[in-house]
């Protein structure tokens, strides 16, 4: 399943090729995603040029001047560049978007979702700030934003007395923190996954910022190897989560820093993995 660092390094990916053209054309070829692509999309989108290819939690926006359009890779989506025509579509090729340069350049922005649980949704400009949009109107921080910081982290778990693991699965706090990531971050942080979230002192927080921010960092950067994955028909963008990973999957292994078996539990039907001694309560 696609992740924060799969949707930033996606809009890295696309945006030097397609900040600046003109949407020729929208090919929707099924509207059947998780919910229906706008059926007057094209009409919308054609002859507008694309200003900015920006980022917020798991959504890409593509700024126009009169709107955003919102995408979503859902469970199994990806976006692939083509630069020279586009191949036939294949069974899962929901969507082209097809842009041009003044220069006559031609772009195709191709989405595939066998799964179809992905989105593209418009959002006008005249229907108010997109920040209060339904999908994001109550996401957490953004891990690299500078706002979030152990006062923000500690203020904003007070109350929630959930477990930690739980809190930065929600994204209520702090956005990107998928199944995997969240045992990473704690593990480093050396904070026990069950903790209630109430209870995590100023050091922890202290601790655990700036363990979110690295494992997120290291999966983007990653994946920044696999940027030519993106365009023509060669390769697959893939997923990259699980790589070096210190805990994530590693059940009855031992503990790179200490040697203890690492354990395996289920929080929220969700697996978890924790070193039981290098991470407390
Ligand atoms: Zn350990």
């Amino acid at each position: 399943m696609p992740e924060l660092p799969e949707v930033e390094v996606t809009r890295r990916a696309l945006a030097p090729y397609l900040e600046g053209f003109t949407v020729q054309a929208v090919r929707v070829r099924d509207r059947r995603l998780r919910w229906p692509v706008p059926a007057r999309l094209g009409q919308t989108l054609a002859g507008r040029p694309l200003l900015a290819l920006d980022r917020r939690a798991k959504y890409l926006l593509w700024r126009f001047d009169h709107g955003t359009l919102i995408s979503h890779l859902g469970m199994s989506g990806s976006w692939r560049l083509h630069l020279e025509g586009a191949p036939r579509p294949g069974a899962h090729d929901h969507a082209d978007i097809e842009f041009a340069a003044a220069t006559g350049a031609r772009r195709i922005a191709r989405l595939t979702d066998p799964r179809r649980f992905g989105a593209l949704l418009w959002h006008p400009s005249r229907r108010g700030d997109l920040a209060r949009h339904p999908l994001l109107a109550h996401l957490g921080l953004e891990p690299f934003d500078p706002r979030f910081d152990a006062a923000y982290l500690h203020a904003a778990t007070r109350g929630r007395r959930t477990a930690i693991k739980q809190v930065l699965l929600s994204g209520a706090v702090v956005v990107g923190v998928g199944n995997i990531y969240a045992s990473e971050c704690l593990f480093r942080a050396q904070i026990h996954p069950m903790m209630a979230a109430s209870r995590l002192g100023l050091a922890r927080c202290e601790r655990l910022v700036p363990a979110v921010r690295a494992v997120l960092a290291e999966a983007i950067e990653a994946g920044g190897s696999t940027l030519r994955n993106f365009i023509g028909a060669d390769g697959s963008p893939g997923y990259f989560t699980a790589v070096g990973a210190q805990v994530y999957d590693r059940a009855g292994l031992a503990c790179k820093v200490c040697g203890t078996p690492i354990r395996r539990l289920l929080q929220g039907q969700r697996a978890t993995f924790f070193c039981p001694h290098c991470q407390r309560r």
